[in-house]
């Protein structure tokens, strides 16, 4: 691979690209070659929880099946702060039985992430995907051993050049999610921030690849 794409929503098929696509257990796509699957914060149904985690751990025994998420919690949203933390450990214990790393999504609750984390003694690599803050806390979450994953708001927030350079090259991630942009064009961004070129971005990609994924 040339370019690692940590997390879509959608298959592009180049044969350059590794692409970690996000998939629902109610939703499945069985011709996506590589795939996160995980009960995301927004969508959980109660009534349908048990039979979207059986969905889960089925995946989770397969190859193809890279990582469980996009799984975590979110503050600004109506569902109970409590079923979220529920759902989300829930799946972290699946995660640690198969010993798969975690896509995380987190809106305005990375203290309670972090607290779940060290209380569960999580092994597994944590991974806080579409990464949006300040170096306050992107190096909390690096201490306490996260990585951390860029696209939309780095393309998007050029205070987020700071944060960015900050990261170590052992923890980070580069993602497209939802937007429109390539991968390559996230990598062009990074590589600028970093200053250092694609092929050196992409032997840091590719290293980080195979310390959370091999
Ligand atoms: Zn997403």
């Amino acid at each position: 691979m040339e370019f690692f794409n940590f997390h879509t929503h959608q298959t592009t098929n180049q044969p350059n690209v590794l692409e970690l696509v996000n998939q629902y257990p109610q939703d499945f796509e069985a011709s996506i070659p590589f795939y996160s699957i995980g009960i995301h914060p927004w969508y959980i149904t109660e009534d349908r929880i048990d039979d979207d985690l059986k969905i889960i751990e089925d995946k989770l025994q397969t190859e193809n099946c890279l990582a469980i998420g996009e799984c975590g919690l979110d503050k600004r949203i109506e569902v109970q702060l409590e079923l979220q933390i529920s759902v989300f450990e829930k799946q972290l214990i699946l995660a640690e039985k198969y010993k798969k790393p975690v896509v995380i999504h987190c809106v305005a609750a990375f203290q309670e992430v972090i607290a779940i984390k060290k209380k569960m003694k999580i092994s597994v690599p944590m991974i806080i995907h579409g990464f949006s803050k300040n170096d306050q806390v992107a190096g909390q979450l690096i201490k306490e051993g996260f990585y951390l994953s860029f696209g939309k708001y780095l393309l998007r927030n050029p205070e987020l050049k700071t944060v960015f350079e900050q990261v170590p090259d052992d923890r980070f991630f580069l993602e497209t999610d939802t937007i429109e942009e390539t991968i390559e064009q996230v990598y062009n961004l990074a590589s600028e921030y970093k200053n250092i070129n694609i092929k050196e971005l992409q032997e840091i990609i590719s290293s980080n690849y195979k310390s959370v994924f091999e």
